[in-house]
């Protein structure tokens, strides 16, 4: 069948692009990741992007939307989705047309894989299949070719992606490690008690690796460059930003080392608990009051003060802090 040849074509000509793409900004990932984390952290970092399995796709939402809209694509890849478009409806199996709409679901999801780097058999769970068809980029774990490992994977939509995107999953991966699993869950601790506190202070910490990555001059190669993407998370970093702020290097030692209690022990547990949830709350309520944002922060400056009961308090990053801001600090030893 022609089109099918031609979407083979077009399914290994993303491919390409992406995995090129993907080996140019290696090192520079590796670069701004390091800087962002520290030194001493390189060949942790370098261990993880360099070993990371990719999969790319084609979201079923995406090409429903791009029928209304045209996200700003060129015209090549206008024409390449209407040819998608026309592929995803003669679709058939077996020579017969899919009457069936759960089979078809089912269908179009497994063609809708573009390219794994390991094969589709090795995944653990496809549970969040489902997330694919709404275009949301995920980092989850695939059963290694030794079979008593799991390797860490990320996949990616093609057409909603941009550097950040990428940046965000790694940091995923390099804050998250599984330490077990049932039949139907990954078991992975996490540093900030539930998912929205853990997304915002994740794709934060994302954001402040692309300026490294913009720093160091970084390339944007094809393929990483259609647009920028403005996720839901952008738009409430105010409710994190001055707790990132007071503890950026309990944060980044944390994730690091994977000792998550240092973080509530600096902050004091029962206090921290109520922040995450506060968090959590205000996101999902769609943001806070200028007094329930007071209050957010007056209780960040609570547990700023609980941190210096701790003993080994790392007071110079403190002073650092403040020198940057113009204060002038007189160091007593
Ligand atoms: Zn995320």
């Amino acid at each position: 069948m022609k089109l099918d040849k031609r979407i083979k074509t077009y399914n290994k000509k993303y491919q390409k692009e992406l995995e090129d793409a993907l080996r140019i900004i290696e090192p520079y990932l590796i670069q701004a990741f390091t800087s962002f984390y520290g030194e001493e952290y390189y060949r942790q970092i370098a261990y993880v992007v360099q070993n990371m399995k990719y999969t790319y796709f084609l979201s079923k939402n995406f090409f429903k939307s791009f029928q209304n809209l045209n996200y700003g694509l060129s015209a090549k890849d206008q024409r390449v989705i209407q040819t998608y478009l026309k592929y995803l409806a003669n679709i058939s199996l077996n020579g017969n047309r899919i009457k069936d709409e759960n089979a078809l679901e089912e269908y179009f999801l497994k063609k809708l894989i573009v390219f794994s780097s390991f094969e589709q058999d090795r995944l653990v769970y496809a549970d969040f299949l489902s997330l694919i068809e709404q275009d949301v980029p995920i980092y989850t774990y695939v059963v290694s070719e030794n079979e008593f490992l799991m390797d860490k994977a990320i996949f990616l939509p093609i057409f909603v992606l941009d550097l950040k995107v990428i940046i965000h999953e790694l940091n995923h991966a390099l804050a998250i490690d599984v330490v077990g699993f049932t039949d139907d869950e990954l078991i992975t601790p996490t540093l900030f008690l539930n998912e929205e506190c853990e997304e915002l202070f994740n794709d934060y910490i994302a954001e402040q690796i692309v300026l490294e990555y913009m720093k160091i001059k970084g390339p944007i190669p094809k393929g990483l460059n259609r647009f920028h993407i403005v996720n839901a998370y952008e738009s409430f970093y105010y409710l994190i930003e001055i707790f990132y702020y007071v503890f950026e290097q309990v944060i980044k030692r944390c994730i690091m080392n994977k000792n998550f209690n240092m973080l509530r022990e600096y902050a004091g547990k029962e206090d921290f608990c109520l922040f995450c949830s506060l968090v959590q709350k205000y996101y999902l309520q769609g943001g806070c009051s200028e007094e329930q944002f007071n209050e957010l922060n007056n209780f960040v400056l609570k547990m700023n003060e609980h941190a210096f009961t701790i003993e080994n308090y790392d007071y110079e990053n403190l002073f650092q802090k403040l020198e940057s801001m113009g204060y002038r600090v007189r160091r007593l030893k």
